[in-house]
């Protein structure tokens, strides 16, 4: 996963509100589990195999050393890592609101500190999300994926520091694209011997790409998804958020990247990287669309990066990413297994703990590889007999040899998204209904419903039936349109609350869980204010293209307020050589690299590296007009005409209906042109 951004605002927004955990309930609306809630958690507790127990061995195994402290701090003095506020999870109890197979998994990965993966190879965990790993080479460390922030890969330095032996970092492998795998580079390198040559970088195909382009074009919307997925506002409780399945959470510090030197670019290829020799297999659009394991043939050790971990991993990210390849996925498990798992004694990842032993390791490889294969083929085995994107959840199983091993278990997918998903890469969201080809908006719809099912009163009075009987399924159909139909009503949205919430409790996976919990606690509070997305670093500013900025332009441009605009202007940049001839018409905005217009209503030249001040919002353009730094040539009303029509997009956007605050500055409605909130700049 990579999706830092919104995790660091999520723990920065927790704070402030105040939220910690408490022993009862932390919401007063806040209901315990039902009875038939309870039973539901007693009967999946029972086809459990809790009698296999390798999991809590292979995560001890090697335990080194762990610092006093599970918290830390960021340079300016918030935590920014805390295991502590999950206490809870460790003292013995079991709770009847939370999944017993997700408890489970959570106190795993409560396991924090160093530990010996073989001699030579070691891995700091719980520290972050992901893991950090460090090889030893023949002059320093070789380290894989470098966490979250700069503060967490630091910290985990330090101890390996304080229990190793001081020496530098030689070289660092990024496994993948998403940042919880490189993010942290800064804490344990300085560029300037990126530079200099005394460290070596080394990443997978397409790397930089695909390293920012996922986060930007939908990225406030994912940002937004993540309060559902990640549960943000929920605090650590038995009643809310108990872990992410991966690790406990995400660290909120200082996101960077330095730039790859060294592109792994064949589908394998062995490197030696200070003294040692390291196989890399590329496996582009499995976990991440560009991705890679590491073969270390002389330790006879095999790094999975993130495609086979301790979790059926997503197929669809519910935060929102392109759908990924489960078919791909497994055939590259396959080939790593056949390449390199039948002579490995160990495997380890960038998440979760190693494996030890042939027997072990191809088991786990194998369990995986048949995983993802089943998920891809039964359900287009299904499709094909016409089950469809609305149905597949309800039918698709995972077979019981599959599902009954710990590491198989839907911790971060699960098999009711992950199913949908198959379809949707297949055959997209239409289900081949017509009636569900042009349906009406929810809102639009519900009223008709609840005119039709007797009014608001009846649908109360089933809801608490059903509510009362455990069909809670049921009861949200009912009340989920109720709440379309009258967004004021908060005695609905309380009831519709109180029904996610069992929901919620009932879910394996952290993502379905915490977006039942999310929605439950939105319904009761509404969306806090105050909600602003951390703007990106420098770093993953200057990894943006300037194709990809230009294309930003076009998405945040209301096209309703550029009606009748058209100009064309001319973008060089000396400094990178790059030019762009960038055209508003029929309210659209395009831009194409290596053009220029001749008659061009305005001709702009600004240095790439004065642009990022742009792109970062540091300094507008006009300002850098002004003082020089960029050179304008033509009509500049066209810049202001352009800047009319832009929109900065905000992260409290509504979900569930009648949760936004009321109407007032900066709070619209993108369902209606130039409303207040959709600000021009
Ligand atoms: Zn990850």
């Amino acid at each position: 996963m990579r999706h830092f951004q919104t995790a660091a605002v999520a723990i920065a927004m927790l704070a402030a509100a105040g939220l910690t955990a408490q022993t009862g309930h932390f919401h007063p609306k806040g209901k315990p589990p039902s009875e038939h809630t309870i039973q539901v958690l007693e009967n999946a507790r029972a086809a459990l195999p809790f009698a296999d127990e390798r999991d809590l061995e292979e995560q001890k195994r090697g335990f080194l050393a762990a610092p006093a402290s599970k918290k830390i701090m960021a340079e300016d003095g918030h935590a920014a890592w805390d295991l502590e506020r999950f206490g809870f999870l460790l003292d013995g109890a079991e709770f009847d609101s939370v999944h017993p197979s997700l408890v489970r998994q959570s106190r795993l990965n409560m396991n924090y500190g160093l530990y010996e993966v073989i001699p030579g190879i070691y891995q700091v965990r719980g520290f972050d999300l992901s893991n950090i790993s460090f090889v030893r080479g023949k002059t320093g460390w070789i380290v894989f994926d470098p966490l979250v922030a700069a503060e967490t890969a630091r910290a985990a330095k330090a101890l390996v520091d304080d229990h190793l032996g001081k020496l530098p970092v030689v070289a660092v492998i990024y496994s993948h694209s998403h940042a919880d795998h490189w993010g942290g580079v800064r804490g344990i390198v300085d560029e300037a011997d990126v530079r200099a040559g005394k460290v070596q970088i080394i990443a997978p195909r397409d790397f930089m790409e695909h390293a920012v382009a996922e986060n930007i074009y939908a990225g406030n919307a994912m940002n937004r998804r993540m309060f559902y997925q990640y549960g943000v506002l929920l605090p650590a409780s038995p009643y809310g958020y108990v872990g992410q399945g991966l690790g406990q959470g995400t660290a909120s510090g200082n996101v960077g990247l330095i730039a790859p030197t060294r592109i792994v670019e064949d589908d394998i290829e062995e490197i030696s990287v200070d003294g040692v020799r390291m196989v890399f297999q590329n496996t582009p659009n499995t976990e991440a669309p560009s991705e890679m394991n590491t073969w270390l043939p002389e330790q006879k050790a095999l790094w999975m990066a993130e495609n086979v971990t301790g979790v059926f991993h997503n197929i669809y990210t519910l935060r929102g990413a392109p759908v990924r390849d489960a078919l791909a996925w497994s055939k590259y498990i396959n080939q790593a297994l056949y390449l390199y798992g039948r002579q490995a004694e160990v495997m380890f990842a960038s998440h979760h703990w190693p494996r030890w032993g042939s027997e072990r390791i191809q088991q786990v490889l194998r369990g995986q590889r048949d995983l993802y294969a089943n998920l891809n083929n039964q359900v287009l085995h299904l499709a094909n007999q016409g089950v469809t994107i609305n149905e597949i959840h309800n039918v698709y199983r995972t077979p019981t040899s599959i599902a009954k091993q710990w590491y198989n278990r839907g911790y971060h997918g699960s098999p009711e998204h992950n199913s949908r998903a198959v379809i949707n890469r297949y055959l997209g969201y239409w289900d081949d209904n017509p009636a569900s080809l042009i349906p009406l908006s929810p809102a639009e719809s519900a009223p008709l419903y609840v005119e039709m099912m007797g009014g608001a009163e009846k649908i109360m009075a089933k809801g608490r039936e059903l509510y009362e009987q455990g069909e809670y399924l049921l009861a949200q159909e009912i009340l989920n349109k109720l709440v379309y139909a009258e967004p004021k009503n908060q005695a609905a949205k309380d009831l519709l609350a109180d029904v996610f919430e069992q929901i919620g409790y009932q879910q394996e996976n952290p993502g379905l869980r915490n977006s039942f919990l999310a929605g439950a606690y939105e319904l009761r509070s509404g969306i806090p204010e105050g909600a602003t997305p951390k703007t990106a670093g420098p770093d993953m500013v200057r990894a943006m293209t300037t194709e990809m900025f230009l294309d930003f332009l076009g998405i945040r441009m209301d096209s309703r307020k550029a009606e009748g605009m058209a100009f064309t202007i001319n973008l060089v940049t000396p400094d990178n050589g790059e030019r762009f001839l960038i055209g508003l018409s029929n309210a659209t905005l395009t831009n194409i690299e290596g053009f220029q217009a001749e008659d061009a209503d305005l001709t702009l030249t600004i240095d790439r590296a004065d642009l990022e001040d742009v792109m970062t919002g540091a300094k507008t353009l006009a300002a850098q007009i002004e003082d020089g730094t960029a050179k304008a040539e033509g009509d500049l009303g066209v810049l202001k005409q352009l800047a009319s029509a832009m929109v900065t997009f905000e992260l409290g956007f509504e979900i569930m209906p009648g949760t936004a605050a009321p109407a007032g500055e900066g709070r619209g409605n993108p369902f209606q042109a130039g409303r207040a909130g959709l600000k021009g700049e």
